[in-house]
């Protein structure tokens, strides 16, 4: 390899475009990991040694993947596996059974992830962005604004690294395989349609192309951005559809979910019937119970004759507390009086836990910060 001259990383102005994050084998399948080692002068079976170590043994860091030569492992390392998440915080709560990472990504953009521990699976809840776009106003990450989509690797590592963490039997009682991934996390998943696409894949593809996981126990929750999820229902994928639909009629979720003023409630429900349809899946239906503002008797009836005969669940999170917020959480009676009216229309409704809410680790409370509010335990 010939060596090029050293650049400046900084000449005092900012870049015109942010540099892209570096690529790393998590952003190609088992096929480009072997061409591009290849091209780097090793044998093609090392890009399945290091991807051995990554999905299989959850294993991050090259200096401990000593079963390779050094100077082979260097230089495998640099182009295949660069630092892409430093982790700047990590909390935890409920006895070690939910944590939060909050990560700087090589940019400096930062980024969250929650891992949950429950007695039968774990669960990792990922970001798509960095920050997100859709401006809903009763969620904290949409206060901020975009940042840029993450890069698959960037979104892959987050579950590789929690995977591990698990692995490690860091949470106890729960088992030590991570199960699920839920893009619940930072941004919009359908935004970020290719790059998302493709961290399922990985996720997905068994040991040691992708960490195996099934795909029905991949949920991906969006907004509702129509072409984005009927493109989805084309992808032959069994990922479970999570819609944040929050509002029932086009009035309140034009205000609750912005995007509602471009696709509104009936289109967004006919993309997701058109989903369950194709995939057989129950589209899952979010919707965050805030106190007089989506939460009366007559939404639920509206909402439970738009469910009713659908394959569809109802998912109520009582809403999270966000910084600045003017809304709060539907008393218990009256969200016991909405889940009564759904199942009497026939609608399966669960209420949802808040896992995570003393470490701001819960839905919507994602705003990635580095002076958080709570301390790290
Ligand atoms: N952008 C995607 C992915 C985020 S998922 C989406 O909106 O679906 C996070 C889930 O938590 C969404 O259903 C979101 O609407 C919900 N949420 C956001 N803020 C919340 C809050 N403060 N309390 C409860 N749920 C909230």
């Amino acid at each position: 390899m010939t060596s090029l001259p050293v650049l400046p990383l900084s000449t005092g102005a900012p870049p015109r475009r942010p540099a892209r994050p570096p690529r790393h084998l998590a952003d190609l399948d088992l096929a480009g990991r072997q061409a591009l080692v290849v091209e780097l002068g090793e044998p093609a079976f090392r890009a399945k040694q290091l991807s051995t170590h990554y999905f299989g043994r959850l294993v991050r860091d090259p200096a401990q993947m000593t079963d390779l030569p050094a100077a082979a492992r260097e230089r495998l390392a640099e182009s295949l596996m660069p630092t892409l998440l430093t982790a700047v915080r990590e909390m935890a709560c409920d006895d070690g059974a939910t944590r939060k990472a909050l990560w700087r990504l090589h940019d400096g953009a930062l980024v969250e992830s929650v891992l949950m521990g429950y007695q039968d699976r774990v669960t990792v809840c990922i970001s798509s962005q960095a920050g997100c776009g859709m401006a809903c106003p009763f969620c904290a990450t949409g206060q901020a604004g975009l940042t840029r989509n993450l890069s698959t690797a960037e979104i892959v590592d987050q579950a590789v690294y929690l995977a591990g963490v698990a692995a490690s039997g860091a949470v106890s009682g729960s088992p030590p395989r991570l199960s699920h991934v839920v893009f619940m996390g930072m941004g919009e998943p359908l935004a970020n349609y290719a790059r998302v696409i493709e961290a399922i894949r990985r996720l997905c593809a068994p040991a040691p192309e992708g960490l195996g996981l099934s795909q029905r126990h991949i949920t991906v929750s969006t907004v509702g951005l129509v072409p984005a999820m009927r493109k989805l229902a084309e992808e032959e994928l069994s990922v479970t559809l999570a819609l944040s639909l929050h509002a029932p009629d086009d009035e309140l979720r034009d205000e609750l979910v912005p995007v509602n003023q471009r696709w509104k409630v009936s289109e967004v429900l006919d993309a997701a019937w058109d989903y369950a349809a194709r995939t057989g899946r129950r589209v899952s239906i979010e919707y965050a119970m805030i106190r007089d503002v989506n939460d009366q008797p007559w939404r639920a009836d509206l909402l439970g004759r738009l469910l009713a005969g659908r394959l569809a669940h109802v998912n109520l999170i009582p809403l999270n507390p966000t910084p600045g917020s003017r809304w709060d959480a539907s008393p218990k009676p009256v969200e016991r009086e909405f889940v009564r009216r759904l199942r009497a229309a026939g609608v399966s409704t669960t209420v949802r836990d808040t896992r995570g809410r003393e470490i701001d680790g819960a839905c919507g409370q994602l705003a990635a910060s580095e002076t958080g509010s709570a301390d790290g335990r």
